[in-house]
C-alpha cells in the first residue's frame, strides 16, 4: 500500500480540529480536498496548505537539494557496514521507485523491510518479488496473524479503521530493523502532513521524520492502551518503537526522500514499469478510484478507503485526482468528473474475503459502516444517503 507506506494514513480523530461545530464543509478552490480532512489548513483565499507547498515546491533548487542529500548520506554513512539504509517498502510503485534509485544511480546498499499487509495480495506479491530479482536483500516481518486479525476486527468496529494496529507495525517494524541491525539511515517517501494537508510543526519536519510526530498524528494512541483478553504485552512487540535510549545508541535518522527530489506518484509509477513487469489493480483501476497503480498490495485496503469516505466524506478518486492537480496533471474540472464517477463506488473487489477476515456478515458490516457515518456530513435521501453539501 505505497499510499500508507508513506506516511498518509489519516489521524483517528473523528471530529476534525480545524472545523468548528456547524462550520459549512467547504472545499479547496484549487484541488478538490475538504476540510474535513484531519489537520487541513485554508488561507483565507480559500486554498489548502497541501496547494501552496505544491506551488512552493516548484520553486525548489533541485540541484542544491540533491546536493544535501549526498552529503547527508555521506556523513551518516558507516565504514564496514553491511547495509547503508533501510527502505520500509511495500513492493508499491513510490517505495519500489525509492530502492531502485538507492541502490543503482546512488550505489547504496539498502535493507528493504516490510510489514506484512493483513490480507496479503498476489499482485502485491509478484511486484515485490519483481524488484527483489533485481538483486536486492529483504526482510519481510509476519506479526503474529491472531493478534494482527484481532486488532483489525477491534479496531474496524471501535474506530471504522481495520489498519490501525497494522499501521503502528508499519511505522516501528522498520525503526527496529534499523536499529538491531546497527543501520544508520531509513528513507521514507513523502512527509504527508506537508503534501497532502496538515500541520508543519518545524521546517526541519519536511526533511527528518519526526518520530513523535509520527505517533501523534498516526497511530493516535500508544500500542500499550490496545491490551485486552486476547493482546497481551508480549504481543505487542511489533507494534512498538525501539525505547528511546536504543534509538539514540543507534543513532538512526529517518529522511524523505520527496525533500530532496521532485515527487510525483504518477513520475513513480512510469519510472518502476520500466524496470520491472509492474501488475495493476484487476480491470486496470481499483475500487472507489480511476487509478490502479496505488495500495495494491493489501485486500482490506479498498475497505479501508471506503471508510475515509464514510468518516470524511472524501473518496479514494478524491484523494487521487488532488494529487494529480498538485502536480498539474489534471484540471480541478475533470478532477471533479473521476470523483462524481468513482468516489462513492463500493468496495466489491475482494469483500467477500475481507468480511470473513473481520468475522461478519454483510448486516454487520453495513451497521458498522453505520455507525462510523458523520452525519454532519451525510444526510438520509430515501433508503440511502447523500453528501450534504458535495463537491462543486
Ligand atoms: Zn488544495
Amino acid at each position: 500500500m505505497a499510499g500508507l507506506y508513506g506516511i498518509t494514513m489519516l489521524g483517528l480523530q473523528p471530529i476534525p480540529s480545524n472545523r468548528r461545530q456547524n462550520d459549512m464543509i467547504r472545499y479547496c478552490k484549487t484541488c478538490l480536498m475538504p476540510n474535513t480532512r484531519p489537520r487541513i489548513v485554508f488561507c483565507e483565499a480559500g486554498i489548502c496548505n497541501a496547494c501552496r507547498n505544491a506551488e512552493a515546491r516548484q520553486k525548489i533548487d533541485w540541484a542544491a537539494r540533491r546536493q544535501e542529500f549526498l552529503e547527508l548520506v555521506a556523513e551518516h554513512r558507516k565504514p564496514g557496514a553491511l547495509y547503508d539504509c533501510v527502505i520500509p517498502w511495500s513492493g508499491g510503485k513510490d517505495s519500489s521507485y525509492i530502492a531502485h534509485r538507492i541502490k543503482f544511480e546512488f550505489g547504496l546498499n539498502p535493507l528493504l523491510v516490510t510489514f506484512a499487509p493483513l490480507m496479503p495480495t498476489d499482485i502485491g506479491m509478484n511486484n515485490r518479488r519483481a524488484l527483489l530479482e533485481l538483486g536486492f536483500d529483504h526482510v519481510y516481518v509476519t506479526p503474529s496473524p491472531k493478534i494482527g486479525r484481532h486488532l483489525a476486527q477491534r479496531f474496524f468496529i471501535e474506530r471504522g479503521n481495520p489498519k490501525v494496529g497494522w499501521d503502528a507495525g508499519i511505522n516501528a517494524v522498520p525503526v527496529q530493523v534499523a536499529a538491531n541491525y546497527d543501520i544508520p539511515l531509513i528513507f521514507y517517501a513523502e512527509h504527508g502532513e506537508s503534501e497532502y494537508g496538515g500541520r508543519v510543526l518545524k521546517p526541519d519536519m519536511l526533511k527528518f521524520r519526526d518520530f513523535t510526530e509520527v505517533l501523534e498524528h498516526q497511530i493516535g494512541d500508544d500500542p500499550r492502551n490496545w491490551l485486552d483478553e486476547t493482546v497481551t504485552e508480549r504481543d505487542l512487540a511489533p507494534y512498538l518503537y525501539p525505547p528511546a535510549e536504543k534509538l539514540e545508541r543507534a543513532d538512526v535518522k529517518a529522511l524523505y526522500f520527496a525533500y530532496f527530489f521532485p515527487w510525483d506518484v504518477t513520475e513513480n509509477y512510469h519510472y518502476i514499469k520500466q524496470k520491472i513487469p509492474f501488475q495493476l489493480a484487476p480491470n486496470g483501476r481499483s475500487d472507489g478510484t480511476f487509478t490502479g497503480y496505488d495500495s495494491l498490495d493489501d485486500k482490506i485496503d479498498n475497505v479501508y478507503y471506503y471508510l475515509q469516505f464514510i468518516k470524511f466524506g472524501f473518496g479514494r478518486a478524491l484523494r487521487d485526482a488532488c494529487r494529480q492537480i498538485y502536480r498539474g496533471r489534471l484540471s480541478r474540472e475533470d478532477a471533479l468528473k473521476h470523483v462524481h464517477n468513482y468516489d462513492d463506488e463500493f468496495p466489491h473487489t475482494y469483500f467477500n474475503d475481507v468480511i470473513d477476515y473481520l468475522g461478519m456478515n454483510r448486516e454487520k458490516f453495513d451497521a458498522v459502516i453505520d455507525m462510523h457515518r458523520n452525519e454532519e456530513i451525510w444526510g438520509k435521501s430515501g433508503n440511502g444517503w447523500v453528501l450534504r453539501h458535495p463537491p462543486v
